[in-house]
This record gives C-alpha cells, sequence and structure tokens, in this order.
C-alpha cells in the first residue's frame, strides 16, 4: 500500500467518526508521526497533503527539519528531555509532552530569551501505567495552575499515549476520561485556551476522535510498520 492510499484511508475513518458523533471531520488535526521515516518518504507524505509532521526525538527532528520545506508544521510528541528543550524551542508548534514543572520552567527559561511563546499540552497519565510518561490524573490542575504562573508557555490542552491493546474499544475509556477531564479544567480555569485533545495512534484513533480528539498523532497507518 502507498502513502496517498493509507492516507486515503485515514481520512476517511476520521471522518466516519467525527461525523458519527456530530463533529467536522475538518475539525481533527492529523499529525503524520515520522520517526523513523526517511526524508524521500516524508516528501511523498507532503505531495500527498501532510501538513503536519510530528518526530518523537529531538535530534531526528532538528535533523530533518532545514532539509525539507518550510512551511511544514512541527509537532514534538515524546518525552522531552530538559537539556534539549533549547535545540527545539522556536522550531516547532506544538510540544504534546509536557509532564514536570522542571520542564515547564526550562521552556519557559528559552522561549522567554528568545522572545517566544512556547504552546505546550500536558501529557497526562490517564491509565496510570508505570511505564508511561505523564502527569498523574489527580495532580493535573494544580500542576497546570503553576504553568500558568510561568511566562513563555502556553497550555493549550492534554494529550495522552492509551495502553497498547488489540481491541481499541477497550481503551475508550481512556479517551472519554481525559475528554471529561478537559471539560472539568476549562469550567475550573476559565480564560485558559485548553482547545486542544491529543490522543489516538493508528491502533485506536478511530474510537479517540469519536471520544473527543482534535489531533491524533499517526504513524504506522500511514507509513506502514516501523522496523
Ligand atoms: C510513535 C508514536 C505515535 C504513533 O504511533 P503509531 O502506532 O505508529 O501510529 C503516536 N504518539 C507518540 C507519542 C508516539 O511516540
Amino acid at each position: 500500500m502507498g502513502i496517498r492510499e493509507n492516507l486515503a484511508r485515514v481520512w476517511e475513518q476520521v471522518a466516519r467518526a467525527a461525523l458519527k458523533t456530530g463533529r467536522d471531520p475538518g475539525s481533527v488535526k492529523l499529525v503524520a508521526v515520522t520517526k523513523n521515516v526517511s526524508l524521500e518518504v516524508m516528501q511523498e507524505a507532503l505531495a500527498a497533503g501532510i501538513k503536519v509532521f510530528g518526530e518523537n526525538r529531538v535530534q531526528e527532528l532538528v535533523a530533518k527539519q532545514p532539509r525539507l520545506p518550510g512551511d511544514i508544521e512541527w509537532h514534538m510528541i515524546g518525552h522531552l528531555q530538559t537539556n534539549k528543550v533549547k535545540y527545539i524551542i522556536g522550531k516547532v508548534s506544538l510540544i504534546h509532552s509536557l509532564d514536570s514543572l522542571r520542564l515547564a520552567r526550562e521552556i519557559s527559561r528559552r522561549a522567554r530569551e528568545r522572545g517566544l511563546v512556547a504552546e505546550v499540552l500536558v501529557q497526562v497519565n490517564i491509565s496510570g501505567e508505570e511505564t508511561k510518561y505523564g502527569v498523574p490524573p489527580g495532580e493535573v490542575k494544580s500542576f497546570i495552575e503553576e504553568v500558568a504562573g510561568l511566562e513563555g508557555v502556553r497550555v493549550r490542552g492534554l494529550m495522552t499515549i492509551a495502553p497498547f491493546v488489540s481491541d481499541p474499544e477497550q481503551v475508550r475509556p481512556v479517551f472519554r476520561e481525559l475528554n471529561r477531564m478537559a471539560g472539568w479544567l476549562k469550567r475550573e480555569l476559565p480564560g485558559l485556551p485548553l482547545d486542544y485533545l491529543s490522543m489516538g495512534m493508528s491502533n485506536d484513533f478511530t474510537v479517540a476522535v469519536e471520544e473527543g480528539a482534535n489531533i491524533i498523532r499517526v504513524g504506522s497507518a500511514i507509513f506502514g510498520p516501523r522496523p
């Protein structure tokens, strides 16, 4: 299967899931996850209509970015180490993986140095898996309140990674809970632009869209299985 065909299928599945719940399919942003994907294949994806790339490693992102057209939107989706923040500030439009205050302070510091505001999502460990990064659900509100007090960082919403399961229906409650939490936070913290819900990957994006995702991060369903 080629990228064009894969992409057409993903869009069709997104559209069906959105319409099923009365939402505009155009309100769902597709982030094409390009970790381990070559520049040649990324060019192909651009030609097929992809506009947003997501990388989970800083090194890979900064190596690829100057070699591709300048109008691409780049997202950092993977765990971000504090000492790598300086390499991506000003280069990505959204960081999906804010998971500690230490990281928030470093993003704030580096963004202020450059006169920028970094847009971030708070990664929430809804499922409580020990292997996953993310703020525990019970701490998200106070975490966002602290981050809101920092200059140079703007929290735009929440992100989660569901456990990998063979039947995506099993993780529907995870997505539902993130959506519920976002709604609650918007009421509790009015004035903060908590607009984005980044949830859903190749295996489970249709369920995530049905549960309110407006950003999905899809790799292998577009590019094929990773080596
Ligand atoms: C790799 C990755 C994805 C995409 O995974 P696929 O299953 O290939 O769609 C999404 N989000 C994050 C954080 C990732 O690291």
